[in-house]
């Protein structure tokens, strides 16, 4: 041993005895000046950052986010503007505008921004979920089939503090589709869950669509909670990332 002291004041260190369970146990002094001080508030700010960054980003992997998207950077513009309105976020655009990964770098910023810890140590990130909405009607179709359990379907839609819809309007959901579409989507309106959504088409647009095989009434009322008076709506022009990569 021998010879260790503070980076900091330069003082010698020993060792100390410490009884753990009952038993002596000689362990290495650790100075106690400011500095080395700071250094121990440093380590433990950096443990817990780390900790947050796992508890978000588990949040993010199990979302059912595409993994070519955990990367995109947190968007925290796009976040600015869904907590400014309250609770939606309605993103259109032409294919290729990047409006899903603008929903998913809005949903990282938020999952970050609601990662909290209540010791220091421990992050607990909010269930978040993200769905494709092609992907979610077929889901319906093998409920409605008897191939699994429509109830737990949209009861975890509906119960997660942040939901992603992508790409909606892509295809028109049948009059059964379209009702439980509408009761994930006002259930979350009526409780105050942010809802991201993503569409080749303009509220307008979206109505007909979701309309051309049930109720128009159904219909106009899903579009005025996702893109109503508490929603933010923007069209996305952006660089076409698609052609941008494959090119
Ligand atoms: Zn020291």
């Amino acid at each position: 041993m021998g010879g260790r002291t503070c980076p900091h004041c330069g003082r010698a260190l020993g060792t100390v005895t410490r009884s753990i369970g009952g038993r002596p146990y000689e362990v290495e002094e650790s100075c106690t000046c400011d500095g080395a001080l700071a250094d121990v508030e440093r380590r433990r700010a950096a443990e817990a950052d780390a900790a947050r960054v796992r508890a978000a980003s588990g949040a993010v992997r199990r979302s059912g986010m595409p993994e070519r998207f955990w990367s995109v950077p947190r968007d925290g513009d796009g976040l600015a503007a869904l907590a400014a309105r309250g609770f939606g976020l309605y993103l259109y655009g032409p294919v290729g505008t990047g409006k899903t990964y603008t929903a998913c770098g809005v949903a990282k910023a938020w999952v970050w921004d609601h990662t909290t810890t209540y010791d220091g140590r421990e992050y607990v990130a909010p269930p978040f979920r993200y769905r494709s909405v092609p992907r979610l009607l077929q889901e319906m179709r093998e409920c409605y089939d008897g191939h699994g359990d429509q109830a737990e379907l949209a009861g975890a839609l509906m119960r997660c503090r942040l939901l992603v819809l992508d790409d909606m309007g892509q295809e028109s959901p049948t009059e059964w589709a379209l009702e439980r579409l509408w009761e994930i989507v006002d259930q979350r309106w009526s409780n105050r869950r942010p809802t991201v959504v993503t569409s080749q088409c303009s509220p307008a647009q979206l109505v007909q669509r979701l309309a051309s095989r049930g109720s128009l009434r159904t219909a106009e009322s899903i579009v005025s909670r996702l893109c109503g008076a508490e929603s933010e709506v923007r069209r996305i022009d952006g660089p076409d990332r698609r052609a941008q990569s494959d090119v």
